[in-house]
């Protein structure tokens, strides 16, 4: 009998101090969690800020953009090239179809082209001269296109939304738009777009060496112009020797 009790009494302080144990278990585990769902909360802020930016927001922000640049840009056409052609070949292999995409010939002597958030795509006219053949030509349209594709154009605009600290109202992503449209990619955005423009290019129909005549002839374009001392920001030239760098990536690529 004394055993029994004794045995029960034990259980019974088990018990008692189990309970006092997994209490303070819970509670420290409830710190715990309230930690983890703060961590997780500003994890998701993070996230959030990068990448909740909807497709039609992002085309909401290009259209704003757009007449923007179109106060100080000069919209024309040409003959020289069937753009409209070579422009729908590439963008079936785009992705992103709810992306309002488009594109807009600039009367521009710069060799450029550029890409802006929501699709909208420019090409110069200086461009349209420098080109030799349409492979050439849907080369720079898928490049610009890639970088929609990789979200490069939207995500420049989140970083700079996010580093001003103002509430991302659309008049303010628009001016941040509106500040950061014309900054350079860095090279690996610029090696990035590069690769996935050939791809696209290549399943569009056209060949691979389109990309490499553009950026041979791109190359001796940027020994003028740093010989001029000039230094134009440009999508496709910079200061440094990269042209010559990313012709060789592009034919380092499989398939022709
Ligand atoms: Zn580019």
């Amino acid at each position: 009998m004394g055993m029994q009790i004794q045995f029960r009494k034990s259980i019974w302080i088990i018990q008692f101090v189990s309970i006092i144990f997994f209490s303070q278990n819970i509670f420290a585990q409830e710190g715990l969690f309230k930690d983890l769902i703060k961590t997780a909360d500003k994890l998701n802020q993070v996230l959030l800020d990068l990448t909740e930016v909807s497709d039609e927001e992002e085309n909401q922000v290009g259209e704003e953009l757009d007449k923007e640049i179109m106060k100080k840009s000069k919209a024309t056409s040409t003959e020289k090239w069937d753009i409209k052609k070579v422009w729908n070949d590439v963008l079936k292999q785009v992705s992103r179809k709810k992306i309002k995409y488009s594109y807009k010939v600039i009367k521009e002597k710069d060799v450029n082209a550029y890409a802006i958030a929501g699709g909208k795509i420019y090409i110069n006219t200086g461009l349209l001269d420098f080109i030799k053949s349409k492979d050439e030509l849907a080369f720079v349209i898928a490049h610009e296109l890639a970088h929609i594709e990789l979200k490069h154009c939207i995500r420049r605009i989140q970083h700079g939304v996010n580093a001003s600290k103002i509430d991302p109202t659309l008049g303010v992503v628009v001016q941040v738009a509106y500040n950061t449209y014309r900054l350079p990619f860095n090279k690996y955005e610029e090696y990035d777009a590069d690769s996935l423009g050939v791809v696209m290019m290549m399943k569009a129909g056209y060949s691979k060496q389109g990309a490499i005549d553009f950026f041979t002839k791109l190359a001796e374009l940027e020994k003028k112009y740093n010989a001029d001392k000039r230094d134009p920001v440009n999508d496709f030239i910079s200061t440094h020797p990269f042209a010559n760098k990313r012709k060789e990536k592009i034919e380092g690529m499989k398939g022709g």
